[in-house]
C-alpha cells in the first residue's frame, strides 16, 4: 500500500570513477545483505542492480506498471491458457529431472493460479476477501516453433557445471542468462511471444571471498517496452516501483529455476539442503514476476537508514510490509502500521502471499489486485501467450511456422533413418528443405 515515489533510491550516475567504485561497493553490500536473508529469488538484486546502470529503465518500468494498474484487466471470467516449454539444461544426472517432475510443476502452477491449492483453506480470515482465482492455466506445449509435435520438454546436456548469477562480482552483467543460449552452453528460447520459456539448470551458489551467500532459486524478467503502456505515461503519478530489472531482449524473456526447486516430487529436491522450497512454489513466485508482480514488501529493505514501510508494491490489497518473511511463517508478523483497508484497522504482513519469501507450505494466495496486474500484463504485453484452450493449434498459433513435417528422406527418396548425413525434409505446404546432420 502507499504510493511513495522512491526516486532517491536511484543514484545519479556519473562517469566519475569514484562514483562507479562506490556503486560497486554498495552493490556488493547489497548482495551480501540480500542473500544472507533471502535465498529464493534473484529479482530484488537485479531490480536494484539495473537501476544503477540506467535510470531510464526504471522510468520505463514505472510507467508500464502504472498503466497495468490503471487500465485493469478486461475481465476475470475467461480462462487464459499459457503454453510452456521447459528447457532442462543438465550436467549431472540428478539435474536431468524426469518428466513426472515437470508434470508435477505444471500441476502446482495450475492449482495455485486457479486457487485450487489444498492449503487455500489456511488463508487467514482477514485476507479471505482479497484472495482470488487468477483464472490462468498452464500446459506443456504440444507443438514446437517448427510446427512439429512435442511434449514441451527440451533436454540439453551442457558441459558447464553451473551457471552463475554473475561471473565477475564487480561486473553488472547478469551472466545467468547464458543458460538461454546454446552458444554458451544453454538452450535457445522458443518464440518468447508465444511460449512461456522455463529454463531449469544448476544455478551456482553465491559466495564472495569464500563467504557463502546462499542459493538463488530463480529469477524472471518482468515485461517492459509495451507500446500501449508507454503511450500513456503519467510521469507525475508513477507508483513506487522498485528499482529496475528490465530487459527488452525478447530472447531472455522467461523464468529460470534452480533444479532442486522444481515440482513437489523432485528426487533431487534436497540437494540444496533446504526443505522449505520443495513444493514447486518457486515457479509460482517467478511466474508472478514474469507477469508483472513485485515482491509483496515492495523490495525495500531497512538498509542504510531506509524505512521499508515507505516502499510499497503498488497493489492496494496487499498490506504494507517493511521486509520479507525470511522463510518463516510467522502469522504474528506486522512490520508496518496503518494498513487501513479491509475489515481491520491494521492488517498483519501477508506472509501467505506467493510473492513473499515464505516457506512453500505457508504460501496460499494471490490477491485480486495482483491478479488484475497479471491478467492486464497478459492482455497488453504478453498477448501472444494467451490461448483459449490447453493445446496449440498448428494453423492458428504457430502462424509464422505453420508448416508440418511430412517426411524425412535421403537423396534417393528413401526414408532417412540414419543419425547423420544428408537428408531432405518435405512439408505439408510444399516446402522442401535439404539438411546435413554432422553430429
Ligand atoms: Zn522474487
Amino acid at each position: 500500500m502507499g504510493s511513495n515515489v522512491r526516486a532517491g533510491s536511484s543514484p545519479a550516475l556519473g562517469t566519475q570513477i569514484k562514483t562507479s567504485v562506490l556503486m560497486r561497493v554498495l552493490a556488493c553490500f547489497f548482495i551480501l545483505f540480500s542473500f544472507s536473508f533471502s535465498q529464493e529469488c534473484l529479482y530484488d538484486y537485479i531490480v536494484k542492480e539495473k537501476c544503477l546502470n540506467d535510470i531510464h529503465y526504471l522510468e520505463s518500468y514505472q510507467s508500464s506498471y502504472e498503466t497495468f494498474i490503471n487500465r485493469g484487466a478486461n475481465n476475470f471470467s475467461e480462462t487464459y491458457f499459457i503454453p510452456v516449454v521447459f528447457h532442462i539444461v543438465w550436467n549431472q544426472e540428478s539435474q536431468n529431472l524426469p518428466d513426472y517432475v515437470i508434470d508435477s510443476q505444471i500441476d502446482v502452477l495450475n492449482e495455485d493460479y486457479r486457487r485450487l491449492n489444498e492449503n487455500a483453506i489456511e488463508t487467514r480470515d482477514e485476507f479471505l476477501e482479497f484472495a482470488g482465482d487468477a483464472n490462468i492455466e498452464f500446459f506443456l506445449a504440444n507443438v514446437d516453433p517448427e510446427g512439429n509435435p512435442t511434449n514441451g520438454i527440451v533436454r540439453t546436456y551442457t558441459d558447464r557445471e553451473e551457471f552463475l548469477m554473475f561471473e565477475d562480482i564487480l561486473s553488472n552483467e547478469i551472466t545467468l542468462d547464458e543458460v538461454k543460449f546454446s552458444i554458451s552452453g544453454g538452450s535457445d528460447a522458443w518464440d518468447t511471444n508465444k511460449y512461456l520459456n522455463i529454463w531449469v539448470c544448476n544455478i551456482g551458489a553465491l559466495d564472495i571471498l569464500g563467504l557463502d551467500l546462499g542459493q538463488v532459486y530463480g529469477y524472471a524478467y518482468p515485461p517492459i517496452n509495451i507500446d500501449e503502456a508507454l503511450s500513456t505515461i503519467e510521469d507525475t503519478t508513477v507508483p513506487d516501483w522498485p528499482v529496475d530489472m528490465l530487459s527488452d531482449d525478447q530472447n531472455v524473456q522467461g523464468v529460470v529455476l534452480h533444479y532442486t526447486a522444481v515440482g513437489r516430487n523432485n528426487p533431487s529436491a534436497d540437494e540444496d539442503g533446504m526443505s522449505e522450497n520443495n513444493l514447486g512454489r518457486a515457479a509460482v513466485h517467478e511466474v508472478g514476476h514474469y507477469l508483472g508482480l513485485r515482491h509483496i514488501w515492495g523490495d525495500a529493505i531497512a538498509f542504510f537508514g531506509d524505512d521499508g514501510c515507505s516502499v510499497d508494491d503498488g497493489i492496494w490489497d496487499t498490506p504494507n510490509a517493511s521486509d520479507q518473511a525470511g522463510y518463516v511463517c510467522d502469522f504474528n508478523k506486522n512490520t508496518c502500521a496503518g494498513d487501513n483497508f479491509g475489515s481491520l484497522d491494521d492488517l498483519p504482513d501477508m506472509v501467505e502471499n506467493y510473492m513473499d519469501y515464505s516457506p512453500g507450505a505457508c504460501q496460499n494466495l494471490f490477491t485480486n489486485g495482483q491478479i488484475n496486474i497479471m491478467r492486464t500484463v497478459l492482455e497488453i504485453s504478453r498477448t501472444g501467450l494467451i490461448n483459449s484452450e490447453p493445446n496449440l493449434k498448428i494453423d492458428n498459433n504457430i502462424s509464422l511456422n505453420s508448416s508440418v513435417l511430412l517426411n524425412r528422406i535421403d537423396i534417393m527418396g528413401r526414408p532417412f533413418l540414419a543419425n547423420k548425413g544428408i537428408f531432405i525434409e518435405v512439408y505439408n505446404n510444399g516446402q522442401v528443405k535439404k539438411k546435413i546432420n554432422i553430429k
